[in-house]
């Protein structure tokens, strides 16, 4: 059985280090943002042997980030996000301080 579930999908990732990653895309089914305050990937898999075979766009499953204007209940209601190295860390780069 599959579900559709209608998700933010992730635009853009620059970390082609993650398993995830080809041609700054990510094709995880879906990634988890934030740790509470900030807006880190949490799903990033960096530093395996090799990368996934799969072609669809990953989607946003959870948010944790709830100081950020897209957050609602926990999901995030962008269209799309963007991920990309700031500051040393793996960030949603859509994030907005409410
Ligand atoms: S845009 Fe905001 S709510 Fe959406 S994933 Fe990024 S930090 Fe979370």
């Amino acid at each position: 059985m599959k579900m559709t579930i209608d998700m933010p999908f992730v635009e853009t990732c620059t970390i082609s280090e993650c398993a995830y990653n080809k041609d700054d895309k990510c094709h995880a089914r879906a990634i988890t943002i934030g740790d509470g305050t900030h807006p880190g990937c949490d799903t990033s898999f960096l530093g395996a042997p090799s990368h996934t075979h799969a072609n669809g766009l990953a989607g946003v499953g959870a948010c944790k980030v709830t100081s950020c204007t897209f957050n609602n209940d926990l999901e995030c209601s962008a269209d799309s996000i963007s991920v990309s190295m700031q500051n040393d860390s793996i960030q949603c780069m859509t994030y907005q301080a409410l």
